[in-house]
């Protein structure tokens, strides 16, 4: 495969699938606006010198990615991703589980469930519209 938009280095390709992944959450909580997308970008600036001084760490910046653009959010557009299992109640958001590792998903913690892998929160939720 010769896609220009695929990197082909492995840190690269981490950050471009990390990038990828909460961009789809987001998609699929509709809150992808343009100051959002920007949120992930800077996100995955900062992360990638991270895994630059770690390259172990390689496995854990999806969730990393997901946690700073959740914390994000809180200050400038509120909670997110709501959480989709609780019916009833305060809305909360989920977390990320596990914080620092490899495979990171979307829990409620009220509820004590996992909702979904980063990046496939929209199946979770009714999922965004196939076009
Ligand atoms: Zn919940």
């Amino acid at each position: 495969m010769d896609d220009p938009l695929t990197p082909v280095d492995p840190l690269e390709r981490t950050l471009h699938t990390a990038r990828a992944l909460v961009l789809a959450d987001l998609a699929s909580g509709e809150v992808a606006a343009a100051d959002v997308v920007s949120m992930v970008e800077d996100s995955v600036v900062q992360r990638r010198w991270w895994v630059e001084q770690w390259p172990e760490g390689a496995a854990y910046v999806a969730g990393l990615v997901a946690q700073d653009v959740q914390d994000a959010l809180l200050e400038s557009h509120g909670r997110w991703p709501l959480c989709p299992v609780c019916g009833s109640g305060d809305p909360h958001a989920l977390d990320v589980e596990p914080e620092l590792g490899p495979d990171p998903h979307w829990v409620c913690h009220k509820a004590g469930v996992k909702v979904a892998s980063v990046g496939s929160l929209g199946s979770a939720t009714g999922g965004a519209p196939t076009s």
